[in-house]
């Protein structure tokens, strides 16, 4: 019988390629430049299996192109605000993801990002390199402490409450959150989590607000520029969901103006892309979508995509269907 023909869009853990070259015919990214729409729609065209990752946009008209041939999509990470769920629904196309393990490094990246901007590590890095430095003085680039703040969360799901439990037990911060439903009072108890019912509520009540919801159209700007002006303007934002939960342009105002104190990114409304106004900003920290990226993760990444084309193709259900 022929193998499955698989298709990864780009490079992967050298160990992951090859469990998959052992099993299927694959068809790998080496230059691991992003394939063009034309190409997204000649691999879905052609393969049993495309494995996407954030950096595709798979929309209907891409989607389509699968129609008859693709049988699944093994997205490489958990978001999948890039597939068009729902021409893949219409077209018969199975969904995966790879949640949990990815959970606890995503965390990590918020907590960095928290700790960065508030005690200005990225500002005294290129202050350090720039050989600006003249020597320790008490009044010398005070920042803010984290323990025994306030973090809201928006999105208490895997990586919010990770990030919650790092920030209690680690720093002693008290925990807000928001979500559309409430967590179980023992997950609420153990983290020290109080419910807020609304975001605006959240917002004006949080020394940190960090986003761990999904993107897609839903949540797409769910801060704009009138919710950032609830924020205390000694608060941080810090983003480690997708891009589009936040009006970049209405942040980069709030950070110009003071309104808010700063922010710290891994993620953008346009990546790469990043609005220009934020290069030019002190107070903001921008990673490169680095939220799980060590390499622990990201081969467990690709060997659960693995695993779930290995349960489809064997005739049984994966494990991480998402449609
Ligand atoms: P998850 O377990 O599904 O948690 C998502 C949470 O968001 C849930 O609590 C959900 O609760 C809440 N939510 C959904 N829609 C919402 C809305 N409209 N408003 C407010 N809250 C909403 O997912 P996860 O594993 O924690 O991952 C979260 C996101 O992180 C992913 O979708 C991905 O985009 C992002 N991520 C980024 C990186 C990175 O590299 N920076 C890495 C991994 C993941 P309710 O349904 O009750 O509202």
């Amino acid at each position: 019988m022929n193998r499955p023909k698989v298709l990864l869009t780009r490079r992967w853990p050298d160990e992951v390629e090859q469990y998959l070259a052992e099993r299927y015919e694959l068809t790998r990214n080496v230059e691991d430049r992003p394939l063009t729409a034309d190409e997204l729609r000649e691999a879905m065209a052609t393969h049993d299996a495309v494995c996407p990752t954030v950096s595709d946009r798979l929309d209907a008209s891409i989607v389509d192109a699968g129609r008859g041939r693709l049988r699944i999509l093994g997205n490489f990470g958990v978001g999948v605000s890039h597939i068009d769920l729902e021409a893949c629904r219409r077209a018969g196309i199975v969904v995966t993801n790879t949640p949990d393990v990815l959970t606890e490094c995503t965390a990590d990246i918020a907590i960095t990002l928290m700790l960065m901007v508030a005690r200005r590590a990225g500002e005294g890095e290129r202050h350090v390199r720039a050989r600006a430095w003249t020597g320790w003085r008490p009044t010398h680039m005070m920042g803010t402490r984290l323990s025994g703040k306030t973090l809201g969360l928006i999105g208490f799901g895997r990586i919010g409450q990770a990030t919650a439990r790092k920030a209690h037990l680690g720093f002693g911060m008290q925990i807000l959150y928001y979500s559309r439903r409430r967590a179980a009072p023992e997950i609420e108890a153990a983290l020290g989590a109080r419910f807020c019912p609304t975001v605006e509520e959240l917002l004006g009540a949080s020394d940190f607000v960090s986003l761990h919801c999904p993107g897609g159209a839903e949540t797409r700007h769910l801060l704009d520029a009138k919710r950032l002006a609830l924020m205390k303007p000694t608060a941080f934002l810090i983003n480690t969901a997708r891009g589009e939960v936040v009006d970049e342009q209405a942040l980069a105002a709030a950070l110009r103006s003071g309104s808010i104190a700063g922010a710290g990114l891994d993620v953008y409304e346009h990546e790469p892309r990043i609005t220009e106004a934020l290069f030019e900003l002190e107070n903001v920290v921008l990673l490169p979508h680095l939220g799980s990226a060590t390499r622990e993760t990201r081969v467990a990444m690709g060997m659960r995509v693995a695993e779930n084309l290995d349960l489809f193709f064997s005739g049984r259900a994966p494990r991480d269907r998402v449609c």
